[in-house]
């Protein structure tokens, strides 16, 4: 430093000394053994000092449980190390806040300070440094920047007029003072190296860098936050964590919410609660909108994550559905059947209700094809399903055998009640028209064979076999002349009901099928 400057410095009648506590407490700071007795004494001889302390120990940054009375407790709660670090933050604030006011604005240098203080401590305590050290290099960060103006007179030009040459100045005035004051080294660290963070951090002594990075990373903030562009303050101050140390923008929003909190209460500490209102109203504001904002989306994150997968699971089940419906006419396919068939009797089982499989072919089929081509055949087929899949219920099963055969598995449906359904679709189904080509209609009737069962008697039967019953009273339907319905009964085969008159040709089939019956 220039040794005039200097020389000024020593002989300026403005720079205030130390209080007797101030310097009691700081002879205490340098003893290398912890002296609590002597702390308490030298804290006593300041009564605003006692209160100030008192009412740090009840602020919510170190309050535990009930309320702190007396210096004594106080002492207990903050703990030795934060006790000497407040005390000294008070003694030393209190004494910088006597230098006299030259061209700066000090009510924003107050504010601008203790919001430093309080964003520092914040953030040491999260870096798991000594919060009350941080608050007091934030306190002192700046003297220098008083010192030079409260020996700079009102009408005096200025020392220079080069802003970036000023702060380097008060940096090295603000060095010295703390020296002169002996106070702790990396306070004077700090004075000098947060303006000027990037080069000048690694400078200091291993041990002291952490609480200077984070003092310097604090009045970046700190001067971000107080810009009066209120656009970009979120944007840059996320940008100068995630730098320094991966910060999550979370993090910051985190931050930036407590702070408001520890700056009132550090204001209320400093008796600078008269500067109180107004103070980086606006990007707490921000940080509070974006934290409400972000569990929004992300509530809408995960309602959006829920619902692709609901899409994907829709995707996935029509995928699965349309493996088991039949191309042609969209009803289920032999696989299905099975399946649903295997699951329907397991459930029959365990619940006692009756099952019911139906056959149905398609009578004379082939010279539908023959007639009017395989595109109306294909029609034919198409229409009959749909028409088969209106006619039964809604718990039914329709699914095509293969080529113009279809089966039908009736859950929970007995032999009689069957019987009644089946007989209206063999009806219903021959009197539907079928158009094959332009102004011609047909109709097509079908033979049905139906099984029903009851698995209480007859537990051990399986679908295959049960399709195989139906399928053959189908082909009974067809040897007593088709377009009919026969039931496969545990007594026989038993024609349920055939539309029109039997044929001689359909009543010799009867004789001959009854006579070499499959099974
Ligand atoms: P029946 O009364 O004895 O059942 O006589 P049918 O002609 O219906 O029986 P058959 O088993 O002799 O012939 C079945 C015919 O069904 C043969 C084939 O032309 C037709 N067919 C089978 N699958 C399809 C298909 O997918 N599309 C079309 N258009 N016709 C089919
Ligand atoms: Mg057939
Ligand atoms: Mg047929």
């Amino acid at each position: 430093m220039d040794p005039d400057l200097k020389r000024r410095l020593k002989a300026t009648p403005a720079l205030p000394s130390l209080p007797p506590a101030a310097v009691r407490i700081l002879d205490i700071a340098r003893s290398n053994e912890p002296q609590p007795r002597e702390l308490y004494e030298a804290i006593q001889l300041d009564p605003a000092l006692s209160a100030r302390l008192l009412r740090a120990s009840n602020s919510p940054a170190f309050r535990r449980v009930g309320e702190v009375r007396s210096l004594r407790e106080a002492q207990m709660v903050l703990g030795y190390d934060a006790t000497l670090t407040l005390s000294l933050s008070f003694c030393l604030f209190t004494t910088i806040r006597r230098l006299e006011a030259g061209r700066l604005d000090y009510e924003h240098f107050w504010r601008r300070s203790a919001c430093v203080a309080s964003v520092a401590a914040l953030i040491a305590k999260s870096r798991g440094l000594a919060g009350a050290e941080a608050m007091l290099a934030g306190l002192l960060k700046d003297i220098g920047v008083l010192v030079l103006d409260s020996i700079t007179p009102a009408d005096h030009p200025g020392w220079t007029s080069d802003e970036q040459a000023a702060a380097q100045l008060a940096a090295e005035v603000g060095a010295w003072l703390i020296n002169e004051w002996r106070l702790p080294d990396y306070l004077a660290s700090v004075s000098w190296a947060t303006r000027d963070l990037d080069r000048r951090l690694p400078h200091i002594p291993d041990e002291d860098q952490a609480l200077v990075e984070v003092v310097g990373v604090a009045d970046e903030l700190v001067g971000i936050w107080l810009a009066d562009d209120t656009g970009g303050q979120l944007d840059n101050s996320r940008d100068l964590v995630a730098r320094r140390w991966a910060w999550s923008p979370e993090q910051l929003y985190q931050l930036i919410t407590e702070a408001d909190e520890a700056i009132k209460g550090n204001l209320a500490l400093l008796d600078l609660s008269q500067f109180d209102e107004q103070i980086m109203v606006g990007v707490m504001d921000q940080a509070r909108e974006v934290l409400l904002f972000q569990n929004l989306s992300q509530f809408k994150t995960t309602h959006e994550a829920n619902s692709q997968a609901d899409a994907l699971r829709e995707r996935a089940r029509q995928l699965e559905e349309s493996s088991l419906r039949d191309e042609l006419t969209g009803v289920w396919n032999r696989r299905k059947l099975f399946s649903f068939l295997e699951v329907t009797l397991e459930d029959a089982r365990t619940a006692g209700t009756p099952v019911t499989v139906a056959f149905a072919d398609l009578d004379r089929f082939k010279p539908v094809n023959d007639d009017y081509g395989h595109a109306a055949g294909d029609v034919v087929l198409n229409h009959f399903a749909q028409k088969l899949s209106r006619l039964v219920r809604g718990d039914d099963l329709v699914a095509r055998y293969g080529g113009e055969e279809f089966a039908i598995v009736m859950p929970n449906t007995g032999g009689e009640t069957a019987k009644t359904a089946l007989t209206r679709v063999l009806k219903q189904a021959a009197e539907t028209r079928y158009a094959v080509r332009e102004g011609k209609s047909l109709q097509v009737t079908a033979s049905i064979g139906m099984r029903s069962v009851d698995p209480r008697s007859e537990p051990e039967v399986s679908a295959r076999e049960l399709l195989a019953e139906a399928d053959e009273a189908a082909y009974h339907a067809k040897a007593i002349g088709r377009a009919a319905l026969v039931a496969s009964d545990p007594d026989g085969l038993r024609v349920v009901h055939r539309l029109g008159q039997p044929s001689v040709m359909g009543r010799l089939g009867q004789t001959l099928v009854s006579a070499f019956r499959r099974r």
